[in-house]
């Protein structure tokens, strides 16, 4: 499989460290308020890379932190601690917070298909390992102490910006404007590994270190819990592309200084989902969430498809007209795979083998994914058996996760059932019955009543010489 790589800024073959498996980090949400429909691309879009790996027989190790501390709204060290802020908003405590927003998070990733990591890790649950590593880097000269908080020494790498050819508005995204300098850093790089004396004197959580009571900077987060759960070779680091400065450019000074040695292999960092006013934050006020999109009537499974259409180092632009569409393409594919007939059953090994193939070539192409769904549609044209074909749609859904069989038996049920259920039966047969008796007692005022209320239940009655039968809907 060949992957592009922020690093190299190519795309390169994907050699794991070790033949066969791989060990796969992504940055978790911060669990201040609910993700928006942008997190989320990010998050689909790592999941089809999980699953593929999973498909192509790799044995996956994923690991996800949960930030429920020392994320501040500025990415560079300033502003408030987000969670604190979310704590403030809803009158609660930040514990409080961390635990509704988590479990909100994974509500919208089952709804998404999105699978749990292997490993999911909340920050406050490693303190031990942010106060070993910052004393490693301390130890190791890469930090130092001023106004009270540890700070990273970024002067002393030969390489910081490891992702410098990014565009200039992904690397501001971090160093927003209005945000007040740091006096005690010695470089305007440097970064908080962590943090005592700040002014922020009501923070919730606060934890004893060598260096005083307080809590760690966001970025060494990443990279304990990663190395805790991960070790010290890490094949794949995933994010929002907002996260490559300088979250992950953090992550990489900091984890390379204290192990001695390069850490992570690829970096796969998915490209922003826009309004038409520009990128979609939840800084911005108003932000799309899966429960409004289901609000509206949209299967959370079209939100999936309509990530799968595009490429992940594309921009990819939110309309409801767009959303729309892929509405209408989804209902249209789950229709033409509902009415495949399992029982035609025939074999064109040659022509399942093709369709198998083009779908891994588009995916080992850098994960194209709406070339994936290309391949969706050349199964249903393909000369082979509709048996082969459900069960192909069966394999490639193990990667897209688009629910395509359940939805489409979910369909063929619905179009083959009765229209009422039994106790509705049982209901207009009795009233029939009893339309009938005031018939006989010639009180036509209620079997006129009687189809009346069966008219309002959507039943049509037909009397016959056979006796009266109906039809509901
Ligand atoms: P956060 O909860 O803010 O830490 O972000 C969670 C993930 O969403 C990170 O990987 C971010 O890089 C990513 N992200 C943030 N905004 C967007 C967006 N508009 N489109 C896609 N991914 C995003
Ligand atoms: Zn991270």
């Amino acid at each position: 499989m060949k992957l592009y790589n922020s690093l190299s800024h190519e795309k390169e073959e994907f050699i794991p460290h070790t033949p066969g498996k791989v060990s796969m980090y992504t940055c978790g949400p911060t669990v201040y308020h609910f993700a928006h429909i942008g997190n989320l691309r990010s998050y689909i879009m790592e999941d089809v890379l999980e699953k593929y790996l999973r498909y192509d027989g790799y044995d996956v190790k994923r690991v996800m932190n949960i930030t429920d501390v020392g994320h501040l709204t500025s990415d560079a060290d300033t502003g408030e601690d987000k969670m604190l802020k979310g704590a403030r908003r809803e009158k609660k405590t930040v514990m409080e917070i961390a635990k509704f927003y988590t479990d909100a998070f994974f509500a919208d990733c089952e709804k998404l298909n999105i699978k749990r990591p292997d490993v999911v890790e909340p920050a406050t649950n490693c303190i031990a390992e942010f106060i070993t590593m910052v004393q490693g880097l301390l130890d190791g000269g890469y930090a130092y102490l001023a106004g009270g908080n540890v700070y990273f020494d970024t002067s002393k790498l030969s390489e910081y910006y490891v992702f410098n050819n990014f565009e200039a508005e992904d690397l501001a995204v971090g160093v927003r404007d209005g945000v007040e300098e740091d006096g005690n850093k010695k470089n305007k790089t440097d970064f908080v590994l962590w943090f005592t004396k700040s002014k922020f004197d009501d923070q919730e959580l606060k934890w004893d270190s060598p260096w005083g009571v307080g809590y760690p900077g966001w970025h060494i987060e990443c990279s304990a819990i990663s190395m805790k759960h991960l070790g010290e070779y890490l094949d794949i680091h995933c994010g929002g592309i907002d996260n490559a400065f300088p979250h992950h450019t953090n992550e990489i000074a900091q984890s390379e200084a204290f192990i001695g040695h390069p850490w992570c292999k690829y970096w796969f960092h998915i490209l922003h989902l826009n309004t038409n006013s520009g990128k979609m934050s939840k800084s911005a006020g108003e932000f799309l969430t899966v429960s409004l999109l289901e609000e509206k009537g949209y299967d959370p499974m079209v939100y999936r498809f309509f990530c799968m259409q595009s490429h992940y180092r594309k921009v990819l632009v939110f309309s409801w007209d767009a959303l729309d569409n892929a509405a209408a393409a989804y209902g249209k594919l789950v229709a033409k795979i509902a009415a495949l007939d399992p029982a035609k059953t025939g074999e064109n090994a040659d022509g399942v083998a093709a369709l198998k193939a083009s779908f891994k070539a588009a995916l080992d192409n850098d994960l194209n994914t709406s070339l994936a769904v290309t391949a969706l549609y050349d199964v249903l044209k393909a000369p082979i058996s509709d048996a082969e074909k459900l069960s192909l749609f069966a394999d490639f859904d193990r990667v897209l996760s688009l629910n395509l069989i359940g939805a489409a038996e979910k369909l063929r049920e619905e179009n083959a059932a009765p229209a009422a259920d039994g106790e509705t039966v049982a209901k207009i047969e009795a009233l029939i019955a009893e339309r009938l008796e005031a018939k006989k007692a010639k009180n036509y005022a209620r079997a006129d009543e009687i189809r009346a209320e069966l008219t309002a239940m959507g039943v049509t009655l037909k009397d016959t010489p056979e006796g009266t039968t109906y039809t509901i809907g």
